[in-house]
């Protein structure tokens, strides 16, 4: 144990699902072994608590005991269909605001896969609570539908920042950001801009941006070459399990849900049923989560420990059926077991890293971050189900509209300009996004001329949706469409 830390720590501990109850008794054991002074608190979560019909999936005992110890280790929890939509693992990372969820991946011994010998060991920073995982979706017509993707600066400084905290505790040298900013300017782009702000706080550290579909294939290619890789939440959820797949699987991704409040850490992977109660699931991504949820606590000893002795035991040749076929691999229990033996030895070929305390960013909490010294609404998108062309809509709404103070200046149809007529081939539905903006005297557009605009488009199509278009500090607070 820590010369320093003869408290107790009080954690709470979440079974979970299918084969999680394998791995977190794995993990809780070795844990226990290496004199770490936990005390656990178990409670439920997940497919029990949806089918006892409470349909966030986390009762409110589990939330009373994170909310007191401020730190989980929780197996996989099932989002069963028909008990309820929502995702347990959701509601938890968004109730405890964990923004930040760490994915770290490195070449294991024993372990091998096309990539063994080039040294990988990167880390995926990925934002966990913004982006399209809000989940705000709407069927605009019966054919189309929309998600909003909300991304803030609060939350892209945020992030962007405990990615170079994270390096810094972990001595790495560069970061990556990986966005799709190049058509996504606003949303993808704010990560990029937050990121390059934030970065000169860092000198000792390299920034590079990266186009996320680069991204992919650089990892693929060549995934030595990085280091720490910030993402926004899908971007980061779809790239955190390839680079899951390059050391070995989801049997050996840990990672950890971080927030300034709760840390909750956990596997990449799901409850895997088809295994449930076999013990033959590997532990490993939950035993490593727990090593991350020590050296969180400040228990740098103990995990360091257990990181060596998993790393003995896989140097051994002691691997479970995921490595080794189902038919050949040492159980779940043994496999434990062999950890627990190798507490105290250490890896002679294998490095472990020297971690320090992750130092968590402080922002300021005003809702109203970013501020602007000046703002106008110069306009309108409305959005309109409609059978006609474009051409004959153009026609219907320059008419309709004609002495009002906003005239019709594009009709797009899914991004790309289809009114004014381009000569382009686009094939058009029956959902247009019609733009408007201020005839003359450009200021603020008064609520009435909105009203007016959608009173007179009313008369004759169905609208579904408006978006004001805004102006912040002179900067157009919208983007055009292809071909406009
Ligand atoms: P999954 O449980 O991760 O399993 C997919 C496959 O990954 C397994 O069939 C297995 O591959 C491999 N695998 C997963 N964990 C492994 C381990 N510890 N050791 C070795 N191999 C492992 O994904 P899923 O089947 O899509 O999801 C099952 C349930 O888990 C769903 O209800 C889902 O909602 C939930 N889920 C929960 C979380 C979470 O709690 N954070 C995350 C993801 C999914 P092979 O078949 O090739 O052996």
């Amino acid at each position: 144990m820590s010369a320093d830390v003869a408290r107790r720590i009080p954690v709470t501990l979440i079974p979970g699902d299918g084969t999680g109850p394998e791995c977190i008794q794995a993990a809780r054991r070795i844990v226990d072994a290496s004199g770490a002074p936990i005390d656990w608190e178990v409670f439920e979560a997940g497919a029990k608590v949806f089918k006892k019909g409470l349909s966030s999936g986390v009762p409110p005992e589990t939330m009373d005991s994170i909310t007191r110890t401020r730190v989980a280790l929780k197996g996989p929890l099932e989002t069963p269909i028909g008990f309820g939509e929502k995702s347990a693992n959701v509601t938890l990372r968004k109730l405890f605001e964990t923004y930040s969820n760490v994915r770290p991946v490195r070449e294991l011994p024993g372990v091998t896969t096309p990539y063994s010998g080039r040294g990988i060991d990167l880390v995926v920073v990925r934002e966990n609570v913004e982006d399209l995982y809000a989940g705000i979706e709407y069927m605009q017509t019966p054919g189309v539908a929309q998600a909003l993707k909300l991304i803030s600066f609060k939350g892209s400084e945020r992030i962007a920042r405990f990615a170079f905290e994270y390096a810094r505790s972990e001595g790495r040298t560069k970061v990556a950001c990986a966005t799709k900013a190049n058509i996504l300017k606003f949303s993808e782009g704010m990560l990029k801009r937050a990121f390059e702000q934030v970065a000169s706080d860092y000198p000792e550290i390299e920034p590079w941006h990266v186009i996320v579909d680069n991204a992919a294939h650089q990892l693929v290619k060549r995934p030595e070459q990085f280091e720490v890789l910030v993402m926004t939440n899908m971007n980061g959820d779809i790239l955190s399990d390839l680079t899951s797949a390059l050391v070995g699987g989801l049997g050996f991704a840990a990672s950890a849900n971080i927030g300034g409040e709760a840390a909750i850490f956990e596997a990449v992977h799901g409850s895997a049923p088809k295994y449930a109660g076999k013990n033959v699931i590997n532990p490993t991504a939950v035993i490593l989560s727990a090593v991350m949820m020590l050296r969180h606590l400040g228990l740098f000893d103990e995990a360091g420990a257990i990181e060596h002795a998993v790393f003995v035991t896989l140097e051994s040749g002691v691997l479970t059926g995921d490595v080794l076929g189902y038919d050949r691999g040492t159980p779940t229990t043994e496999y434990t077991d062999t950890i627990i033996g190798n507490l105290g030895r250490r890896t002679e070929t294998w490095s472990v890293r020297d971690v320090k305390p992750l130092q968590l960013p402080k922002l300021d909490p005003a809702p109203d971050y970013v501020k602007a010294t000046s703002r106008a609404v110069v306009g309108l998108d409305v959005f309109v189900e409609t059978p006609l062309t474009a051409a004959e809509l153009g026609a219907s709404l320059m008419d309709l509209t004609r002495d009002t103070r906003l005239s019709l200046v594009m009709i797009s149809s899914r991004g790309t300009k289809v009114f004014p007529p381009t000569g382009a081939m686009t094939e058009t539905g029956d959902h247009f996004r019609c733009r408007f903006i201020i005839r003359e005297n450009p200021g603020d557009l008064p609520d009435e001329d909105v009203h007016q605009l959608l009173a007179r488009i009313s008369r004759e199509h169905r609208w579904m949706h408006i978006e004001k278009l805004q102006e912040f500090d002179g900067e157009l607070g919208f983007t055009r469409d292809q071909g406009d």
